[in-house]
């Protein structure tokens, strides 16, 4: 077994005993979703409670076998990175539009864990770090921001000594405390959500890998066993795409990220950490990032920093990462370590909108390491596009993704490539 696709945290700790068939046969359906992650299942929930139930979701392994049942749980504010770089393309009013849009982002997932009754461990607590002057200064203006934007939630940054009342460690000079974002067990939320789908009348298929498509007016996906019918089709496999519809592969490369989860620690343990039992992540250009769990036990995340590499010794990089951020953990088990791709676009903005010369086919893809809120919003705006067509989805649509030249040949290179500029960006954007 690849060791990124090492038993998750969540894979252990599931609720739903959850299972759905194999394709055998044909079917039509109104709908057909190629991949079972957060972007096919909301999206098709989205559709359903628009009133299109006939829909056919088809996953090629298990749902949540792909970032959905590896990330770190972590629930941002916001779409991911900064909006600014896609302002060129979208206006002064696009941009105030799309900082709308990105506001939906915790209140959807909440929506959901209530209306469907999901045992997701959802936890309101979130903090940004920084360790430095220039990052503090970043901070500070994004406390204005977020303020702004919504007014009702607690937004905070602490400084200097006051640092440790939002995280127990003594690398950060400051914290923005946001209320409104937290954590969430994604796997739990992922197959509440798929229960919900199905029982709004929508099928589910896994071990049912899309092997070859036929567009036209009605689309033909075909797997081993069976095929679909339909007269509308989404590509939902983000990162693990690997090549099937070439238009939009050629829009993402793949970068890695990390995760690890300790054994279970004590209360106080886990007060010292977070006496907020949140989620973290500093604001660098490739960020550390963690939480606690229901069960004490910390996610501590982490990404490569500039050579496209994944680490032989899962368990042993991440902890080297944890510990300089809490030394004292030192003697601290680590139970479970596993890995996976991020899907990212040139811009890092989520790519929506539908294949050349097809109408009818839709794509979701390219949330850029930060997906878990963004597919959550991002999936609500691509079903308005798919079900009647909407204002927002036109301008999350027209925004251009550039073709990431050589990404398969020039891999390495590009992927260096790709977040040295990230890093210098991220310097000039207060983010180093
Ligand atoms: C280690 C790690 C940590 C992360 N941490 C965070 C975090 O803390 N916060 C955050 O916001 N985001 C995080 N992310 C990113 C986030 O998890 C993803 O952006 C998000 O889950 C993507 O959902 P998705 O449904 O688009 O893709 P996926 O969940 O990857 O689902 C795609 C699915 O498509 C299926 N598929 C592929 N090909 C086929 C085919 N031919 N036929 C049928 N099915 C197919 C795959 O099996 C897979 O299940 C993290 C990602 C990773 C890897």
């Amino acid at each position: 077994m690849n060791q990124l696709d090492s038993p998750t945290y969540y894979a252990v700790t599931r609720k739903y005993d959850l299972r759905f068939p194999t394709l055998k046969g044909d079917i039509d359906a109104d709908v057909v979703v190629v991949g079972g992650g957060f972007s096919g299942i909301n999206t098709a929930l989205e559709l359903a409670e628009r009133g299109i139930t006939n829909i056919v979701v088809l996953e090629a392994r298990h749902l949540g076998f792909g970032g959905t049942g590896r990330n770190g749980g972590q629930i941002m504010a916001g779409i991911g990175h900064d909006l600014d770089r896609v302002k060129q393309h979208v206006g002064e009013d696009g941009l105030r539009e799309l900082f709308r849009i990105s506001n939906l982002g915790a209140g959807i997932i909440k929506d959901r864990i209530r209306k469907y009754g999901i045992d997701a461990d959802f936890h309101h607590g979130y903090a940004y770090l920084g360790y430095n002057r220039r990052q503090e200064k970043t901070l500070r203006e994004w406390e204005k921001d977020f303020q702004a934007a919504d007014p009702d939630t607690e937004v905070r940054l602490y400084t200097g000594s006051e640092v440790s009342k939002v995280v127990g460690s003594d690398v950060y000079g400051s914290a923005l405390l946001h209320m409104g974002a937290g954590h969430v067990h994604s796997l739990n939320l992922l197959l509440g959500e798929a229960r919900a789908l199905h029982g709004h009348g929508a099928r589910i298929f896994e071990d049912s890998a899309v092997k070859r498509v036929e567009y036209g007016d009605r689309v033909t996906v075909h797997t081993a066993m069976g095929r679909v019918r339909a007269q509308k089709m989404l590509w939902a496999c983000n990162a693990f795409l690997d090549g099937m519809e070439l238009s939009i592969y050629r829009k993402t490369v793949n970068t890695y990220a990390f995760q690890l989860c300790t054994e279970p620690l004590s209360d106080d343990l886990i007060r010292r950490i977070s006496p907020i039992r949140g989620a973290y992540s500093d604001i660098r250009p490739i960020i550390d990032y963690y939480r606690v769990t229901a069960e004490n036990r910390l996610l501590f995340g982490s990404a490569t920093a500039l050579l496209d590499y994944i680490p032989k010794d899962l368990k042993g990089w991440n902890r080297s990462l944890m510990l300089k951020v809490f030394p004292y953990l030192k003697d601290v088990r680590i139970d479970l370590a596993w890995g996976g791709p991020l899907c990212c676009g040139a811009n890092l903005f989520p790519q929506i909108g539908t294949v050349p010369g097809h109408p009818n086919v839709y794509y979701v893809q390219a949330y850029a390491g930060f997906g878990v809120t963004p597919s959550h919003i991002v999936c609500k705006v691509l079903a308005e596009g798919m079900a009647e067509g909407s204002a927002r989805y036109d301008l999350m649509r027209s925004v251009p993704h550039a073709d990431i030249f050589g990404k398969d040949s020039l891999r390495a290179v590009m992927t260096t490539a790709g977040k040295a500029w990230n890093q210098l960006g991220g310097y000039f954007n207060g983010r180093r």
